[in-house]
């Protein structure tokens, strides 16, 4: 039977922990899963049994663990197919979606392009996207639930509403409602950034950590944290907003209202909004302004190093106040990456205090259709009840 369309799959919390830790992991034998969760191999097949029935996992072949260890395990895998997710990320200007399946593998993508931008025409579109990708096969039609919707800005994930989203110029949008009424799925709206994170942390560079961060770099400045294997969301849903840590007083005011935010030094729009006043050329556009930098062109290179030395100071910000094992660069900034990352390093590796300074950077070119995963990532989560767990949490 396929659960009911709003319901959490997993309630128990030994289910919840061997899905988890199986969606994450890959196949893992029972023996294995109860190391790991700390339950007993009793418990661990009691919290299985309705999850095979049901068909979400299954019994690989018998295999030994070791040359003349005792009788084979039968390890247990996630059946990527039993279930489908639908993401969309909402961009300025273009939609972007995407199927995946239950490990957050991406089965089909497709976009649009958004001319109007007003809640009511993003919705009708946004439905008509989700028809074309849930035609695109027969199964993803009769196994989907879930989708998630991805948006900049200040999202309130438990309501589903947008508080706030500067580039959409969107205020209190009860957005998941909007969404579920146009598509008859069960909704889930995220910020984007952090939608991509819970896609990284549970399927990507995060696995087997406890404390990670995803900071994007591009059009906006933005980070999300995970501690504890939580995705931070903050008592008012702000949290690891590293874009507006102040890092110069002297500098430019930011659209947020304060002065010498990240994001006011080292955005694309701040980055080029500086060159034209230092060049006095104030029709440059962006790709001009990297162009100069690369001739070597004074003005530009300055303003490289000052957007490169405020995300490092950024990011040593982060690793300074939560000590994340790894860290996640990603973004279209990273196409400029030669003219400030040297910058970006130099001010991490300054401004990191002691052995925080161990957490390497990683930096990930994403693809669009990546953000598409990160939404789809959310609907995954939402199998699970109230804020989801991450299979970090159960490792012993
Ligand atoms: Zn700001």
């Amino acid at each position: 039977m396929f659960p009911n369309q709003s319901q959490p799959l997993v309630t128990a919390p030994a289910e919840t922990a061997v899905l988890a830790l199986l969606l994450a992991e890959g196949p893992l034998s029972r023996g294995e899963l109860a190391r790991r969760t700390g339950l007993s191999s009793t418990a661990i097949t009691k919290a299985a049994r309705p999850l095979i029935d049901d068909g979400y996992l299954h019994e690989l072949p018998p295999e030994r663990t070791a040359p003349g260890a005792g009788r084979p395990v039968n390890p247990l895998a996630v059946t990527p197919d039993r279930e489908f997710f639908v993401g969309v990320k909402i961009s300025g200007d273009r939609l972007f979606g995407a199927v995946c399946d239950l490990r957050a593998g991406v089965r089909a993508t497709a976009g649009q392009t958004l001319s109007d931008c007003r809640p009511e025409a993003v919705c009708g579109l946004l439905s008509e996207l989700v028809d074309e990708l849930l035609d695109a096969d027969p199964a993803f039609r009769a196994r989907t639930r879930h989708l998630g919707v991805a948006v900049s800005g200040d999202v309130d994930r438990d309501s589903g509403r947008v508080r706030c989203s500067g580039r959409l110029g969107w205020r209190d949008i009860p957005l998941a409602e909007m969404v579920t009424g146009s598509t008859g799925l069960t909704v889930t709206v995220e910020n984007d950034v952090k939608a991509l994170a819970v896609a990284e942390y549970w399927f990507g560079e995060g696995i087997g950590t406890g404390y990670f961060a995803l900071v994007t770099i591009g059009a906006g400045i933005g980070s999300a944290l995970v501690v504890n294997g939580q995705l931070v969301t903050g008592a008012y849903g702000v949290a690891g907003e590293m874009g507006h840590i102040p890092v110069d007083p002297s500098g430019p005011r930011c659209h947020c209202g304060a002065v010498g935010c990240v994001e006011a030094l080292a955005s694309t729009g701040a980055i080029l909004k500086a060159v034209r006043r230092d060049t006095g050329r104030p029709a440059l556009e962006f790709d001009e302004v990297v162009e100069t930098a690369r001739n070597g062109n004074p003005a530009a290179r300055e303003a490289f190093v000052r957007a490169g030395h405020a995300i490092g100071v950024g990011i040593a910000s982060l690793v300074n106040l939560v000590g994340p094992e790894r860290i996640v660069v990603t973004g279209e900034g990273l196409e400029t990456y030669d003219l400030f990352g040297l910058h970006i390093e130099e001010a991490y590796a300054a401004n990191a205090f002691g052995a925080a300074a161990n957490c390497p950077l990683s930096l990930r070119p994403l693809p669009w259709e990546e953000w598409a995963r990160g939404a789809a990532a959310v609907g995954i989560q939402a199998l699970f009840p109230g804020h989801p767990p991450s299979s970090s949490t159960t490792h012993g």
